[in-house]
């Protein structure tokens, strides 16, 4: 093969990334390219943002901003996570950049104008006031399995079953909250059908011996199902629009422009060079790879490739080695649970640690089926692995060597046995490295690269030079000369795993970075070259520091819990402890009136209330902006907690408390005399 271009799943726009993204997709696409870059081979790694689809349009109105402010938000937060996390993309690009924009609109027009897509009229609900086709998630109603009365068009989130737009009794659209009406509505098709059985079966089948077995066996499950036309265009104001005349308020549907974004961004990434990008994706010298997550399998085995063939112009996929799911401490990853540990909340906590994240996750990456991320395997395998045993033999090596040799390379003598053996490990371990990471068995790679920091220690171990000093110079400085060639070996190993930590190594042993022939198989350190400062290159992390992350998590779960128990089966809080009456009498609480209410700015929940309680007027910020309009509840009667320490609440400080009566769903209601009582009035 002449050349490569990996590509890396485009992480949809609508959150930050997790670990379990770093572990499934990036890690090992970027371990496999700094591989190839080190083996000095012409390689594009290519990424970008996914930013259309209906879930952005959802979020951005739930966050009260353009769908575009939102994507602007999360593209620049997920492409600091992944430049301070090293993965080394040549481009990350976004798909609502024009350049997508325009080879996502060809990409349509070339299938159109080939006639490969079959048009169909349907009937699909629209919001007349608000001139909208209505999505699926777009259109709520009650659930005709359970009754819940806020169930989506596309599932209950209450009983779980999936559901259609029609199914819903009594639908209502979310966007100006009417009935929506049934309206025709025209869309195109991409035909899987017929391309399954024209050559797309055929195709799969041909790489049952090289696809790893999950994901081969995913692809085979599809097609025994047999796969059926899907569409390609909606209804919708976000994304690409439909390049036909009479398609206005179409879109492409985001299953088809997002890994076209593959192509853009090759063609963004050589727009200022000479160079061209159509060679990384016409040409058959090209190796084409995909690395994503199991869940976009069926897009990058089959509809993807469907969509390149049919195109005419494109090479296909060589190998798509997904990854099984990464879970976390027991259970599934999940954003909207908030159970996750995201990249820029672990740097602001693990600041400079991202090669301790990297080396977790690569050495118990899901391959070949789900794996658990828990912080305990992570301590221990920072503290046991990278410390005790990389880390110890780096720091050992170059130690001795500034305390005996001046910090330079020593002269060795004749080796024996033992220096032999260290050596041929040495010698024979790049290739073994190689050989798993062009197998994508990075866990296996990984832990060559820890056995010849092991064979390094027990070396050490066994030789001991901190006796021989004593005795016999030559000796020690054979010994350590050995050693330091092990750790410059081990320096440009690390490089596709650790880069930090090769990095720092190459710099401690005053090295540049090399490509792996230039320094493989041959004497790397020269007799009298001098070595850089040594320093630490892991350190330990403590259990405090470790219990403090399993809390944070937990405490996630427990608000978790509560609030599914209070939604789901309206459960009724337990009652406290017993109390004693003068705890009680402690709280001076009051009836009050309303003076003025208005809506804190840029809140959802709060209210900023002036309360005439008797004995003062006073201020209070209250969270019960989603029960009460603040214009209606101005006279209302409540009581209030006037003892309670004043606190400041965004800006606001808030002196007191209003009490308020509360359900098993949450919902809120004042608590107030049944008639009227005047301000200042006590409760007892
Ligand atoms: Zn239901």
């Amino acid at each position: 093969m002449k050349r490569y271009t990996v590509t890396a799943a485009l992480p949809y726009t609508n959150g930050p990334v997790h670990i379990g993204h770093l572990a499934g997709v990036y890690v090992p696409a970027d371990i496999f390219v700094r591989y190839l870059r080190a083996k000095g081979e012409d390689v594009v790694f290519i990424c970008g943002s996914d930013e259309h689809g209906v879930p952005i349009t959802l979020r951005a109105r739930k966050e009260g901003i353009t769908p575009q402010q939102l994507v602007d938000k999360y593209h620049a937060i997920i492409k600091k996570s992944f430049a301070d996390f090293g993965i080394s993309f040549d481009i990350y690009h976004r798909t609502s950049d024009k350049i997508h924009h325009q080879t996502a609109s060809d990409f349509f027009k070339t299938l159109y104008d080939k006639k490969i897509f079959t048009e169909e009229e349907t009937e699909q609900y629209y919001d007349e006031e608000a001139q909208m086709f209505l999505a699926d998630r777009y259109i709520t109603g009650t659930c005709p399995n359970c009754g819940n009365p806020n169930a989506y068009g596309d599932q209950c989130e209450n009983c779980g079953t999936s559901l259609t737009p029609r199914d819903l009794i009594n639908p209502h659209s979310q966007l100006s909250g009417k009935p929506p009406i049934l309206k025709k509505t025209k869309h195109w098709f991409l035909p899987l059908d017929k391309i399954q059985k024209n050559w797309l079966e055929d195709w799969i089948n041909s790489h049952k011996g090289d696809w790893k077995n999950n994901v081969y066996g995913q692809c085979n499950s599809w097609l025994d199902q047999g796969l059926q036309p899907r569409a390609v265009t909606r209804d919708l104001d976000w994304g690409v629009p439909v390049p036909l005349p009479g398609a206005k308020g179409k879109v492409l549907y985001v299953w088809f422009d997002a890994p076209i974004g593959y192509i853009s961004a090759t063609k963004a990434l050589f727009e200022n060079k000479k160079d061209n990008w159509e060679k990384y994706w016409k040409d058959k010298e090209t190796k084409l790879i995909h690395f994503i997550g199991k869940d976009n399998i069926v897009f990058h085995c089959i509809i993807f490739p469907a969509m390149l063939k049919e195109h005419g112009e494109f090479i296909l996929p060589e190998n798509v080695p997904a990854n099984e799911f990464l879970n976390l401490e027991g259970d599934k990853i999940s954003t909207s649970r908030n159970w996750a540990v995201w990249l820029n909340e672990y740097l602001e906590e693990f600041p400079e640690k991202q090669d301790v994240l990297r080396y977790v996750l690569c050495a118990t990456a899901p391959e070949n089926k789900d794996n658990d991320f828990t912080w305990k395997d992570f301590q221990a395998r920072n503290n046991s692995e990278l410390v005790a045993i990389l880390g110890n033999f780096v720091n050992r090596t170059l130690v001795l060597t500034e305390k005996y040799f001046e910090g330079k390379v020593p002269q060795h003598g004749q080796p024996n046995a033992s220096d032999n053996a260290a050596i041929r490990e040495m010698k024979e371990t790049p290739k073994r490295i190689g050989e798993l990471i062009e197998k994508y068995r990075f866990r296996d790679a990984l832990f060559e690269l820890m056995n010849l920091a092991r064979t390094g220690n027990k070396y050490l171990a066994d030789n001991e030079p901190w006796k021989t000093i004593k005795t016999d110079e030559q000796r020690t400085a054979t010994i350590l000369y050995v050693s330091l060639e092990i750790t410059a070996c081990l320096a440009y190993l690390m490089e596709p795993f650790l880069p930090f930590s090769s990095a720092k190594v190459l710099k401690m042993l005053n090295l540049e970075n090399k490509k792996w022939e230039e320094v493989f198989g041959k004497q790397i350190l020269k007799v009298g070259h001098p070595l850089g400062k040594s320093s630490l290159l892991f350190e330990k992390i403590e259990d405090d520091v470790i219990e403090k992350q399993i809390q944070k998590l937990h405490a996630s779960k427990m608000e978790l819990t509560n609030k599914s128990e209070s939604t789901e089966e309206k459960a009724q809080a337990a009652a406290k402890s017993s109390t004693t009456f003068d705890e009680f009498n402690k709280m001076d609480i009051r009836i009050g009136t309303i003076l003025e209410a208005e809506r804190v700015p840029k809140t959802d929940k709060l209210l900023k209330l002036v309360i005439d309680t008797g004995i003062d007027k006073r201020t209070v910020v209250s969270g019960i902006a989603n029960y009460y309009e603040p214009e209606k509840i101005i006279g209302q009667q409540v009581s209030i907690l006037v003892n309670l320490e004043p606190r400041k609440i965004k800006g606001i400080e808030s002196q007191g408390m209003i009490l308020m009566a509360e359900n098993a769903d949450g919902e809120l209601a004042f608590v107030a005399p049944t008639k009227k009582i005047d301000n200042g009035g006590t409760v007892k």
